[in-house]
């Protein structure tokens, strides 16, 4: 049989991602903007505009993607079952689960593995 979980996903963790996620977008979109203003404005004749202009615009695409892989980014949970000492592999955005060794209900709170009452 197949491993039996019963995932269930950590709500404060949902709204904190929902929170970085949109503000990356917004901080990348503000520096692609300022990149393009700066690139179209004084770019004309000159490479001064294009000097200032496309690192920002990179930036602007580029830190995003950063922060959102930092934000998407679980830890890995390697522990022994407390109940029968098998190691059970999850991650911290798991709640509780089921060991496939001995059945035993474990509940997963920062990174340790306790039973379930
Ligand atoms: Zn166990």
């Amino acid at each position: 049989m197949a491993e039996e979980t019963t995932g269930k996903v950590k709500s404060g963790k949902t709204f904190d991602s929902a929170y970085g996620f949109s503000f990356s977008i917004a901080a990348g979109l503000v520096l692609f903007i300022a990149g393009l203003v700066i690139s179209l404005t004084l770019g004309e004749g000159t490479s001064i505009g294009l000097i200032f202009g496309i690192p920002l615009l990179v930036a602007g695409l580029v830190i995003p993607l950063f922060m959102m892989r930092d934000l998407f980014r679980t830890k890995e949970i390697k522990e022994p079952c407390p109940n029968c000492g098998a190691t059970i592999r999850t991650s911290d955005a798991t709640l509780q689960l089921r060991c496939e060794s001995c059945q035993q209900v474990i509940n997963v709170r920062e990174g340790k593995l306790f039973p379930a009452e």
